[in-house]
C-alpha cells in the first residue's frame, strides 16, 4: 500500500476500485458456468390494469443465484455481460424461459422481456425470439419486448430494420424507463411502439412535485394521442396508483401490487378478481 503522489507518474492506489475490478473479473469468469449450471432464473413482477385491478401481465427480471457469492443483482451482471457479449446468450435463455412461463398463464396475461441495447444491435435477436415463440407456442402479441431510449443514440438503418422485423414478428413493443433518456416526445411518434413505461423516478416525484406531475400528464396525453398504452413503473403506494389512474394511465407495476416472484405465483395472482383490493387496503373506486 505504498503510494507515491505528485509528479512521480505513479497512480494513487485506490483499494475500492481495485476491489471492484477484481469482483468484475471474478463475475465475468463465472458467467458461462453459471448459465450452464442453471444458476440464472427469472422472476416475474405483476403488471396490473389500474381500472379493474386485474393482472394484465408480468415483467421477467433476471436473477443470478451464485453458489458462494449469493444473489447477484442484474445491475451488476448485466453491464458485465454487455461488455463481453455474454448478454446475447442470456437473452436467448430469457426469451425461452419467459415464453415458456407465459404459456402456463391465462391468455389475457402477457410477459415482458427486457432487451439491452447491446443485444438489440449485435445479437441474433430476431431469430432468438422467433425460436422461443415457436418452441413455446406462445401467441406473439403476448410477448412484450422492452427497449430503452438508449438504443436510439445511433439512429442507423439497421436499427429501424430491426424494429420493423420485431413488428413483423407480431410482438408488442414497449419503451422502458421513459423520461430518463434523451428522445424527444416528437421523436417517439416516428417509432413503431405499442406501449410506454413511465420511469419510476417520475412516479416517485410526482406526488410532491407539481412540475413532475405536469410532465407525467403531458406524456400521458401524447402517448394516448399516439394510441400507446401507458404503464406507470415503481408504484409503491396507493396515492401514486390513484394519481396515475386519474390521469388515464392504463397499467401499473411496483411493490404496491407485488414484488418480482415465481411463474407459479403469477399464475395464482391471475385468478384474483382484483389486485387493488384484498391483501392491500387500496381502493380506486373513489376515482371512477
Ligand atoms: P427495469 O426493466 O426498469 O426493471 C424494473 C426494476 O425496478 C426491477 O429491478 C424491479 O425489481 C424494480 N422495481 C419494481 N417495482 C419497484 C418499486 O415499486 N420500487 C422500486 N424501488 N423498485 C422497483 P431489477 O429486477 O433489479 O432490475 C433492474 C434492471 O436490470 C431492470 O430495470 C433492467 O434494466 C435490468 N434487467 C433485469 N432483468 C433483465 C433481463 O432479463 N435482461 C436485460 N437485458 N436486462 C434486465
Ligand atoms: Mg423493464
Ligand atoms: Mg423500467
Ligand atoms: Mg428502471
Amino acid at each position: 500500500d505504498a503510494k507515491r503522489v505528485g509528479g512521480s507518474g505513479w497512480r494513487a492506489y485506490d483499494p475500492a476500485s481495485t476491489l471492484r475490478r477484481a469482483r468484475s473479473r471474478l463475475l465475468e469468469a463465472e458467467l458461462r458456468t453459471g448459465l450452464d449450471q442453471g444458476q440464472f432464473f427469472l422472476l416475474f413482477q405483476p403488471q396490473v390494469a389500474l381500472t379493474s385491478g386485474r393482472l394484465a401481465g408480468a415483467e421477467a427480471l433476471l436473477r443470478w443465484q451464485h453458489p458462494t457469492l449469493g444473489t447477484i443483482s442484474p445491475a451488476e451482471f448485466i453491464s458485465i455481460s454487455e461488455a463481453n457479449g455474454f448478454i446475447c446468450d442470456l437473452g436467448q435463455f430469457m426469451f425461452r424461459e419467459a415464453c415458456k412461463a407465459a404459456t402456463s398463464w391465462p391468455s389475457h396475461v402477457s410477459v415482458a422481456v427486457n432487451i439491452s441495447p447491446v443485444q438489440f444491435l449485435r445479437g441474433d435477436l430476431i431469430s432468438d425470439i422467433r425460436a422461443a415463440l415457436d418452441a413455446s407456442g406462445l401467441q406473439p402479441h403476448r410477448l412484450h419486448v422492452e427497449i430503452t431510449e438508449s438504443i436510439f443514440v445511433e439512429r442507423s438503418e439497421e436499427l429501424f430494420s430491426k424494429l420493423d422485423a420485431l413488428r413483423d414478428l407480431g410482438v408488442t413493443i414497449a419503451l422502458d424507463d421513459f423520461g430518463t433518456g434523451y428522445s424527444s416526445l416528437s421523436y417517439i411518434s416516428s417509432l413503431p411502439l405499442d406501449k410506454l413505461k413511465i420511469d419510476q423516478s417520475f412516479v416517485r416525484e410526482m406526488v410532491s412535485d407539481s412540475a413532475t406531475q405536469s410532465i407525467v400528464q403531458a406524456v400521458m396525453t401524447l402517448a394516448h394521442g399516439l394510441s400507446l398504452k401507458v404503464v406507470g413503473e415503481g408504484i409503491e403506494n396507493a396515492l401514486q396508483a390513484e394519481m396515475l389512474a386519474a390521469m388515464g394511465c392504463e397499467e401499473g407495476q411496483g411493490y404496491l401490487f407485488g414484488r418480482p416472484q415465481s411463474a407459479r405465483q403469477i399464475q395464482a395472482l391471475s385468478a384474483a378478481h382484483s389486485l387493488l383490493s384484498g391483501g392491500h387496503d387500496v381502493s380506486l373506486g373513489a376515482l371512477a
